[in-house]
């Protein structure tokens, strides 16, 4: 006779993607899982996402692609064009990405995606408790041997593991590595715009119909910023994030603001795409922020093996390769795999370190494709722009391309990267007794005997 699936409780601290993904993926391994979001609301302000397909893929194994298509758009190609609005290489998207890597490129409203994964999580099983703010993570407790979440309200919660999906200025980061405030200036402001698609379409000007139909992707490229813009099905958006160098102050706060068209014309304004700005004059307001950076935490796991950092908590990056939330869904699959094989709840910490292990060189590379990308978007004008822009018209796509999404050697390495797969080798490994760093935990039966 078979015996039941080892189920263990799970507080996740966090409802962002990161926390959402996990939730889903814990509850269908069979763990009693806990979201608890500071936040009233569910639902994460800001408008798109873009979905590579190493990120759709786990949607797809996990049933969840048809729902996610259809809140989304199928972008049909990838524009990249110098900032006064040459076209300078384009990339087919939607029949290379299903042929190469079987799995669609998508983008979507946040809204959308955070209402799937929150509905999801709910079918699967999983609580989730918004308006609760975590304060504390201790370990003492009257006979109780995992961590204890402390709510603001005073309530503590036990659970086996506690994972920290709570983002960028994660709290639960700052106890498991006794950090301070690791939040910098990156230098750049963000704007975050969008503009009804159907203005745009009653404009008449050809143009501008040009970069909103069919759906796909823009990317333009100049000496202090750049600028994306791709269509969301909600409300028939069209969404524009733009970003700039500020001088040596940021003007900004680090939360979104609204501003004024009119600055965002400024800040745009000098040789710019005029098709481009023809857009922007469309949209009333826009939000801006600083954009802020930090390292890669040094440590994703506590010394007991039972708390884990995920999502940004563990590695925020820039925007600039579209894979933030990618890297989380991945993180969420890769542990999904592992706790749903586990044996034993002695196995706890020998997980969470196959999970590190297998996560961070993928992390730590991103992260620098990330720095590079930024670095041959933003190369000032003179000898070396002009070199960049001629090998992009004159050229198929190059390895270290400024078009990373055509680069014959990135793109292979970021969109057919399969998460699930990677884990269940990691756990075969394991059950072998070649894991290395592991306790040999492997050779425990399902009641933690030998
Ligand atoms: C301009 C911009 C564009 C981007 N575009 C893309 C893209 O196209 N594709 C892509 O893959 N990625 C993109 N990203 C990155 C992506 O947005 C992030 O990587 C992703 O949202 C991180 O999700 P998360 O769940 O880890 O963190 P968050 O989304 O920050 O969620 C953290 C959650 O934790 C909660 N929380 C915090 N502290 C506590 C506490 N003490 N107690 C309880 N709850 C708490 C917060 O309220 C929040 O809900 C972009 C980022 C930016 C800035």
């Amino acid at each position: 006779m078979s015996s039941p699936p080892l189920s263990i409780s799970v507080a996740i601290i966090g409802g962002g993607l990161a926390g959402l993904m996990t939730a889903i993926g814990l509850s269908r391994a069979g763990h009693q899982v806990t979201v608890l979001e500071k936040s009233p609301v569910l639902g994460q302000i800001g408008a798109g996402i873009k979905m590579p397909p190493n990120a759709t893929k786990i949607f797809k194994a996990w049933g969840l692609l048809e729902q996610l298509k259809g809140l989304s758009e199928l972008p049909e190609s990838a524009t990249l064009r110098s900032y006064r609005g040459e076209e300078l290489m384009r990339l087919d998207l939607r029949e290379t990405m299903e042929s190469k890597y079987d799995s669609p490129f998508l983008s979507v409203h946040r809204v959308d995606l955070h209402h799937l994964l929150a509905k999801t999580a709910e079918i699967e099983g999983a609580q989730t408790r918004l308006g609760v703010e975590t304060l504390n993570i201790s370990y003492d407790s009257d006979g109780h041997s995992g961590p204890i979440v402390e709510l603001a309200d005073g309530e503590h919660i036990h659970a086996d593991l506690v994972l920290g999906a709570d983002g960028e200025r994660s709290f639960t980061r700052g106890i498991l590595l006794n950090e301070g405030n690791i939040l910098r200036d990156s230098g750049e402001h963000v704007y975050r715009v969008t503009v009804p698609i159907q203005e745009i379409l009653d404009t008449a000007d050809q143009g501008l119909h040009q970069l909103v139909n069919p759906p796909q992707i823009n990317l333009w490229i100049g000496p202090g910023g750049n600028a994306l813009t791709y269509r969301l099905k909600r409300e028939q958006l069209f969404n524009i994030v733009l970003m700039q160098q500020h001088g040596r102050e940021s003007e900004a706060p680090l939360a979104p603001q609204i501003i004024s068209k009119n600055l965002v014309a400024q800040e745009f304004d000098k040789g710019w795409d005029p098709n481009f700005r023809k857009i922007l004059d469309l949209t009333s307001t826009c939000t801006r922020w600083t954009l802020l950076e930090s390292d890669i935490a040094p440590h994703w796991v506590d010394g007991k093996g039972q708390v884990a950092l995920i999502g940004d908590a563990a590695h925020a990056m820039g925007p600039y390769a579209g894979q933030g939330a990618a890297l989380a869904f991945e993180d969420a699959a890769v542990l999904s795999v592992l706790l749903a094989r586990m044996t034993s709840l002695k196995q706890l910490p020998d997980v969470l370190t196959i999970y590190e292990s297998i996560r961070t060189p993928r992390v730590r590379k991103m992260k620098q494709v990330t720095k590079d990308i930024r670095k041959k978007h933003s190369i000032p004008t003179g000898p070396r722009q002009e070199e960049r822009d001629r090998q992009l018209r004159e050229h198929s796509p190059l390895p270290g391309s400024a078009h990373f999404l055509a680069d014959p050697v990135l793109q292979p390495w970021m969109f057919s990267y399969n998460a699930l797969e990677e884990a269940e080798e990691a756990w075969s490994t394991f059950l072998r007794g070649e894991y290395p760093g592991t306790c040999g935990t492997w050779k425990l039966g399902r009641d933690g005997s030998l």
